[in-house]
């Protein structure tokens, strides 16, 4: 007999056992369009079980490898800066416990918790971000938490040329201006990401996966689709290859199931943390 729980498919290894935990940081209070993110991690654990646990990309299967599904965060609603800490302080709990998290959001905003804490373990802290947003403005009608500003606020902890942007499609011309000074962007694909891990060899690197840096034709399930966005694919085979870095914490967010209609984007989502939990899991 098994307990009755469940977990993301084939990640069912004990805690203290465990090198990767994931966990579902569930919030989108601050979400600027159409709200509904704060269902993702519960639907990616779902309906997981639709697909494989084998890659047939990198010939490798969940089961093989420990890792821990640590559920749901129970996160209160209306206070970005409340939510922020119990998800800095959750990972910071894992991390002391030599864990490698994987948190799923969520909107963007939840990212900024996951950075806080890793940087306070791991110094000279670098960041990956893919987006089909900048997210880079100061404030957002007037809020300075929020999914549009959150990379802006992780410079603030990083500094200069720490944060490498690609996919980016979407931004005021102010955020792409000042971006010029402060972050290395890519605007619409992933060229110079080969260059970017060559340069990040041996530092320890946050990755951050915004989802509708795909095309909104292949994930149209999310609350800001942006046309002209980049193919599975493409995004499979950067996060491949983002995973020669030394990844020391990661987040996928913005996922919406409420704008999943034909539960492809859900499905997609599913993909693409099994690949991710694979590439990064030694
Ligand atoms: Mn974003
Ligand atoms: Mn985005």
């Amino acid at each position: 007999m098994n307990r009755n729980i469940s977990t993301f498919i084939g990640c069912d290894a004990e805690y203290r056992d465990a090198k990767t935990v994931i966990f579902g940081a569930p919030f989108d209070s601050t979400t600027s369009y159409r709200p509904g993110t704060r269902f993702a991690s519960r639907a990616i654990r779902n309906e997981s079980y639709g697909i494989e646990t084998f890659s047939p990309y990198q010939d490798k299967a969940l089961e093989d490898y420990k890792i821990f599904d640590g559920g749901e965060l129970d996160l209160c609603f209306g206070n970005p800066a409340r939510v922020l800490d119990e998800i800095e302080d959750f990972t910071l709990k894992l991390l002391k416990d030599d864990k490698l998290p994987v948190m799923i959001g969520g909107e963007h905003l939840v990212t900024l918790g996951g950075v806080r804490a890793v940087r306070q373990k791991h110094h000279g802290l670098h960041i990956i971000h893919f987006d089909a947003h900048a997210d880079v403005r100061n404030d957002y009608m007037g809020e300075t938490l929020s999914h549009a500003t959150v990379i802006r606020r992780c410079w603030e902890l990083l500094g200069d040329g720490k944060i490498y942007q690609f996919g980016i499609r979407s931004g005021e011309k102010s955020e792409f201006e000042w971006a010029k000074g402060h972050t290395y962007l890519q605007k619409f694909n992933f060229l110079g990401l080969e260059q970017a891990v060559e340069a990040l060899k041996g530092k320890p690197v946050y990755l951050t996966i915004d989802l509708d840096v795909l095309d909104p034709s292949v994930f149209p399930g999310t609350g800001t689709p942006e046309a002209g966005g980049v193919s599975f694919t493409e995004l499979l085979n950067a996060i491949i290859k983002v995973s020669e870095l030394n990844i020391v914490g990661c987040d996928m967010n913005e996922l919406s199931p409420p704008y999943d209609q034909s539960g492809s984007s859900t499905a997609a989502a599913c993909k693409l943390l099994r690949e991710l939990l694979l590439a990064i899991s030694a």
